[in-house]
């Protein structure tokens, strides 16, 4: 099929075109000066929005469900959920837990990787904890935190192989060092957060492959003074080194937008990709309340909260959105913004060939929207799956 007169979010440039699908791959991108004319069978997009489907690496839930639930009726309902969002892959996000559930999640994921149930086509799972720091905890249960001491446990997680694409871990925790450079070898990406790691033992970290930062600005360590001297923390070691790829819940909450631009300005285009951390908040009408972890929390207009006041819960953010605040409050072009929600993550994955940009030969997961930042329609592998 033929996608008539969009505004192409490519690489580099916003280019009025049209693009044909064969087999579920991008066959032909054109430029063409005029409209191209309505051919029979094509969609004319009357200079919309076409993005690459967005690649979320940070996701843990939606409309009341949770992945650590490990049921296809939660899989589907978060997936569901955010491909209507413009994501047209994403990795799971499990919490720190007791290991026989994280195992239990892996298992029941393993038949459905690279799969769709419908929406966003489930290409991983992101751990995230129990491998983390008891002083950063945030919204994780402390119960279960502990230290990767004991190569034989995240064995068994690694024993997943592909399936496990990213680790949450803290660089500071004895252990971390030899799990940073088995992730590595599986191909995961090596993910610093929930960390209350100083640059000393950052770099140890990042020569054995920490390539990645968890949430940046949320629950991660920042300069401290000992004696007359200033020590870095996991933010400005983040900042300060391209070998790290800084996720960003970019709901304008989470992280305010001058802390935003800041980020923007030290890492670039290239250093940031953007995130929903999306818990089952994420859907549910302003006000509803819901049980996270344990705690009540309550979801707003714009995020989700504690309803003690004492913290956030986790967003409610869609990729759309994030792309949207990115570019309305982080002062982005919509290039750049498009390209941290596809393009960055679908490198880290080690996957651009695949899929994260307008290309002739790659899978077409596309994203139509319009100049409200609303979604009109989603494709996956070619195949239109939400239209609005
Ligand atoms: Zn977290």
């Amino acid at each position: 099929m033929d996608i008539l007169n969009a505004q192409l979010i490519l690489p580099d440039e916003i280019r009025r075109g049209s693009l044909s699908i064969r087999d579920g791959r991008i066959h032909r991108v054109t430029h063409t000066a005029g409209r191209a004319k309505k051919s029979a069978g094509a969609l004319d997009l009357r200079g919309g929005f076409l993005a690459p489907g967005f690649v979320d690496l940070h996701i843990h839930g939606a409309l009341g469900h949770d992945m650590m639930e490990a049921t296809t009726e939660a899989f589907r309902t978060i997936t569901d959920f955010h491909l209507r969002g413009g994501t047209t892959s994403l990795t799971l996000t499990t919490l720190t837990a007791p290991h026989a559930d994280i195992l239990r999640v892996l298992a029941a994921l393993k038949p459905l990787h690279n799969q769709s149930l419908g929406g966003s086509r489930i290409v991983g799972v992101h751990v995230e904890g129990p491998y983390i720091s008891p002083l950063r905890v945030g919204a994780q249960n402390p119960q279960y935190v502990r230290p990767p001491s004991q190569p034989a446990e995240w064995r068994e997680l690694l024993r997943y192989g592909k399936l496990v694409t990213q680790m949450t871990l803290a660089p500071e925790e004895k252990g971390a060092m030899a799990l940073i450079r088995a992730l590595r070898r599986n191909g995961s990406i090596a993910s610093g957060g929930h960390t209350d790691a100083n640059h000393e033992q950052l770099i140890p970290a990042m020569r054995a492959g920490l390539n990645h930062a968890t949430h940046t600005f949320n629950q991660m360590s920042t300069i401290t003074k000992r004696g007359p001297y200033r020590w870095a923390g996991m933010i400005e070691f983040s900042l300060a080194h391209d070998e790290i790829l800084c996720e960003l819940i970019a709901d304008g909450k989470h992280v305010p937008p001058i802390i935003m631009k800041m980020l923007f300005n030290a890492k670039g285009r290239d250093g940031v990709c953007l995130i929903t951390d999306a818990t089952k908040g994420a859907g549910l009408k302003p006000g509803t309340e819901f049980e996270l972890f344990g705690m009540r929390a309550r979801s707003t207009a714009h995020t989700a909260e504690l309803v003690d006041g004492s913290g956030l819960a986790g967003s409610t953010l869609t990729m759309m959105r994030a792309v949207q605040t990115a570019v309305q409050q982080g002062g982005q072009t919509l290039v750049d913004a498009v390209r941290m929600a596809s393009y960055n993550p679908a490198r880290q994955l080690g996957r651009d060939g695949e899929f994260g940009s307008i290309t002739a030969g790659k899978r077409a997961d596309l994203v139509w929207f319009d100049d409200q930042f609303r979604v009109r329609g989603v494709w996956l592998d070619g195949e239109l799956r939400h239209q609005s």
